[in-house]
């Protein structure tokens, strides 16, 4: 089928591409050697984000999988194990990292759209026994991306947290989308932050931002990563020129994820309505959609390649199962055109 070029792109919040504006920031950034902590922007935005999360430290990383990465080598020692939900980014998406780098392995647990209770945690918990391996990490995604952009309320991240620091386990935080958490519940990133002793956020998501993440946590923790990050290759030199975009994410690019939000649930309300397609509007709590299509007529990727050809573009989970992602390069008119032509597509009309 012919491909036209993508005009409404929601597959992903990573296809953002950084704005004139962003673009004059990083153009006029100041520059050091980052290897050396010499790059002004780069440490101005650890200091930000540090700050922000209430932690003592925040190291810029090229990407957020290479702060998962590191987070989870430095926490966890050979053959310990790692407690998340069965749908973590860590667990699906990082090429198995955790059992290369860490040398942990991931216990899975089964919770809803992404989030679990301190009941299944506990559950998930090894006892202390010569032939078990070690809990050592509890994981959370904040926000939830393949439970459908789920926001942890802070009470059961509290309870979560307050369980596992009883029982010695550390608990990381991948924050991804953290902003969007914070945005949609009013719930600010520091008290996010308090509940777990490393988090990062990813600045080429909804931030819009064209690379990095940003890792934070104690001094003694970030002095490792720095380790890691030399090790893995991740240090940089002029890298304020990328910093800047972040910074300027983080003044420019975080109030406005609100309006995200609404396009997802305008657009989820409107896909509600399409006789073929599955969708509760109510578990859309930020800027992720996720919808079976029940059609007979035709299956996820059909759909998807018919739109295609439209110029749209939506993520293909499975063949029933489809993930559409709002964003700073998707307005109301894109939405409301992507809605009017999926409705087309199902219905033939
Ligand atoms: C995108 C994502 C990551 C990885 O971030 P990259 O910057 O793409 O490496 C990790 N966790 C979650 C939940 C994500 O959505």
């Amino acid at each position: 089928m012919r491909h036209s070029p993508t005009r409404i792109d929601l597959f992903s919040d990573t296809k953002t591409r950084p704005s004139d504006a962003m673009k004059k920031a990083m153009v006029e950034a100041e520059l050091g050697d980052e290897q050396a902590d010499e790059d002004p922007t780069t440490l101005e935005l650890c200091e930000h984000v540090a700050d922000l999360l209430g932690k003592e430290k925040a190291l810029f990383l090229p990407s957020g999988t290479m702060c998962n990465q590191i987070a989870l080598a430095i926490h966890c020692r050979p053959g310990d194990e790692i407690i998340a939900e069965e749908t973590a980014h860590i667990i699906n998406f990082e090429v198995g990292g955790a059992a290369v780098l860490a040398n942990a392995m991931i216990r899975p647990v089964k919770g809803t759209n992404g989030l679990f209770a301190v009941d299944q945690l506990e559950a998930a918990l090894r006892p202390a026994f010569r032939h078990a391996p070690k809990s050592r990490l509890v994981s959370v995604e904040q926000t939830s991306n393949l439970g459908g952009g789920s926001v942890w309320p802070l009470e059961q991240l509290k309870a979560i947290s307050g369980f596992a620091h009883n029982h010695q386990l550390l608990v990381h935080m991948d924050g991804a989308r953290l902003m969007n958490a914070v945005v949609a519940s009013g719930v600010s990133a520091k008290a996010y932050g308090a509940q777990v002793d490393t988090v990062w956020i990813d600045l080429s998501k909804g931030l819009g931002c064209p690379i990095g993440g940003v890792l934070a946590g104690s001094a003694a923790f970030i002095q490792e990563a720095w380790q890691w990050k030399q090790r893995l290759g991740g240090s940089m030199r002029q890298s304020g020129i990328i910093a800047a975009a972040g910074l300027y994410a983080f003044k420019h690019n975080v109030t406005r994820l609100e309006e995200d939000h609404d396009n997802a649930k305008f657009l989820a309300h409107r896909l509600a309505d399409i006789p073929g397609l599955e969708i509760d509007p109510a578990r859309v709590e930020t800027n992720i959609i996720l919808l079976r299509v029940t059609s007979e007529k035709m299956t996820a990727h059909q759909m998807a390649d018919t739109l295609a050809a439209r110029g749209i573009r939506i993520g293909v989970m499975t063949d029933r199962a489809v993930r559409l992602v709002t964003h700073l390069d998707v307005d109301r008119r894109g939405v409301t055109e992507a809605g009017d032509a999926i409705a087309e597509v199902l219905t033939g009309s």
